[in-house]
Formats: C-alpha cells, structure tokens, sequence
C-alpha cells in the first residue's frame, strides 16, 4: 500500500483532485479511474475507499489505523465490494451477488462503496443488470470503474460516471521514487526508458540477466567506436550468445539505440538526462569526433535492423550487416 505522500508524487493532479472531492463533501455516485498499468489506478482506488470510510480522517488522508481502515486492509469490510472478471467478461451472476450484497440489511450505517475491475470487460447483459442501481441506488452509495482504456466501456456506463484520469508516470519522477528504494541512478535511468510501469521497472532493475544485457549492449557500443573487427568480435563472443529469442534481441536492440540516442542527446545538450549517465563522459567524447548526419545514419541502421528482425531475418547477417552500418554511418535499406 502506498502512503499518502507517494500517491500525491505519482499522481499530483489525481490524488488533488479526490481530495477535493472529498474535502467539499462532493462525493458523486460513480468514477472511471482510468490509467494505464502501472499508473497506480488500483493504490489510488484503496487510498480513495480508505478515505471515504475511515472514521477519523485527516487532512484528507485516512488515519489508515481505525477500525474502518484496518477492515479495508485486510479485504473484509462490510460496506465495500469489488468485482473481478472471470475469464474473458464480468459475468451477470457477479454482479447479480453483488446487488444482492449491496442490497442486505444489517450493514455498517453509511456510504456503500463497489469497485468493477477491469470495467470494460462488462458486456452488455452484465451492464444492464447493474445500470438500474447505478442510476437509483438505495442509500450513499459510491461506484468505481477501473480500466485501462475508457473508450472500452459501454456508453451506457460511462455517461453515467465521472471520469477521471491518471496520467503516464513521469520519468523523472520514476527515476527519483527508484533511486529512493536503492536502485542506482544509472540503473534507474535505463530502467526508466524500458516501461513507464513502475512495478515492471524495479523488478527488471534488480534483475541480473538485464544487468548483464546491459553491460553487454554497452561493451557492443564501445567496440563500434574503436572499428569494426572489435565490433564483430563482440557480436559474436558476446551478443550472439546472449541474444537468442527474438523478444531478448528486440530489447538488446532498444537497448543499443538508446545509446546513440544517448550521443545526439549530448552533443546537443551536455546537461542532457541520458538513458546511460554512467557513460556520459564516454559519449561527450564520442560526440565530439562524430556528426548529427552520422548519428542520424547510425540510429535509421539499428531501425531498420529491428524491422529486418520482423521478418524473419537470419540473426547473425543481421547484426554483421548493422556493425558494416553502423562503421560506415550508412544505412542500406
Ligand atoms: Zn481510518
């Protein structure tokens, strides 16, 4: 679970805005959170729930110790449902329970609150049998619809509901929140490049197959600027043997471009936030013996090697033809 503070860096115009909501006694009968993974939809969803039945809030933050709280916790508060997909839709018999769930008497006094996860999976007759209580709820009752894509959800739901958006976390603020948990900044950087998910991007962090990609990419990058024996040498000794799926030597090649990337980045701006600060040094100097034209040629090269991947291309003349491409600062297509 997220402290208020975390959820406040991750999601700054969210976390306000339900705040506010809840500060002004504003709260409506039902919300699309909508974000993308990764995007703290469902930390923000608990933090909202928390706040909206905690029994001695403060500040607009739930005191996350009463016994409200310590219920939402542990997943057995009376006033708070959710519902989850079974396999491809939210079936009418789940949200047939969970009328009937809403419905009981003998709850705690007070607002109700239900969660759809993965909302855009209710079809049609699932939709209808919700839509009469989401329009005429008996008593205070909140909805959450949670999902990726809003455009997903039937209009039937989601002219109903108040949307609200989270954005794609910023890089910077990845970064910070993953040098706090221990990762290394140049870790942090390149991870931060690879997925805007958090989660996915600490766990590749302390991942050591991705350490080793990395540090192989990078000894690629540096046999290039030397010619294009040393080049062909790593490619072999070194890439050739690590790389073998194609998802592995897709990344190896995202990983390879943004160290070129990286070059034009500080030939451009010397202060510029690199995928690799660890090199920098390396780059300003191969930045200075090097042209945008020649950048320019190299990056459309290691494109045209990750389409060429696509179809199929033999891995091995591939990767020759990039490291004769990437020497010449040419690109054949
Ligand atoms: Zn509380």
């Amino acid at each position: 679970m997220h402290t208020a503070e975390e959820l406040l860096k991750l999601q700054p115009v969210v976390m306000k805005q339900l705040q506010m909501i809840f500060e002004k006694d504003r709260v409506g009968h039902a919300y699309i959170f909508e974000g993308g993974k990764g995007t703290g939809t469902e930390e923000m969803m608990l933090f909202f729930v928390q706040l909206l039945l905690c029994e001695n809030p403060k500040n607009n933050v739930p005191c996350g110790t009463c016994r409200s709280c310590q219920r939402i916790k542990s997943g057995n508060h009376p006033n708070f449902h959710q519902v989850y997909p079974e396999g491809q839709f939210i079936k009418v018999d789940a949200i047939e329970k969970l009328l009937n769930e809403m419905s009981k008497t003998g709850l705690e006094a007070g607002r109700k609150i239900y969660v759809i996860h993965s909302a855009e999976r209710l079809n049609v007759k699932s939709a209808n049998t919700l839509l009469k209580f989401l329009e005429e709820p008996e008593g205070i009752v909140t909805a959450i619809f949670v999902t990726q894509n809003i455009n997903a959800i039937l209009p039937t739901i989601r002219s109903r509901c108040q949307h609200i958006k989270f954005r794609e976390i910023q890089r910077d603020v990845m970064v910070k929140t993953l040098v706090d948990s221990g990762i290394t900044q140049s870790m942090a950087a390149t991870v931060s490049m690879m997925t805007s998910d958090l989660e996915e991007a600490f766990s590749l962090a302390k991942d050591d197959a991705f350490a080793l990609s990395r540090k192989t990419v990078l000894k690629l990058v540096e046999a290039t600027f030397k010619n294009v024996h040393e080049a062909m040498l790593v490619v072999h000794e070194d890439w050739l043997p690590l790389f073998k799926e194609r998802e592995q030597v897709e990344m190896a090649l995202d990983l390879l471009l943004f160290a070129f990337r990286d070059i034009v980045a500080v030939k451009a701006n010397p202060e510029a936030m690199c995928t690799y600060p660890d090199l920098v040094p390396t780059w300003k100097d191969a930045a200075l013996h090097t042209t945008f034209n020649k950048l320019s040629a190299q990056l459309q090269a290691i494109l045209n090697a990750r389409k060429q991947l696509q179809s199929n291309m033999n891995k091995t003349l591939m990767m020759e033809q990039l490291m004769l491409n990437l020497q010449e600062g040419k690109s054949f297509v």
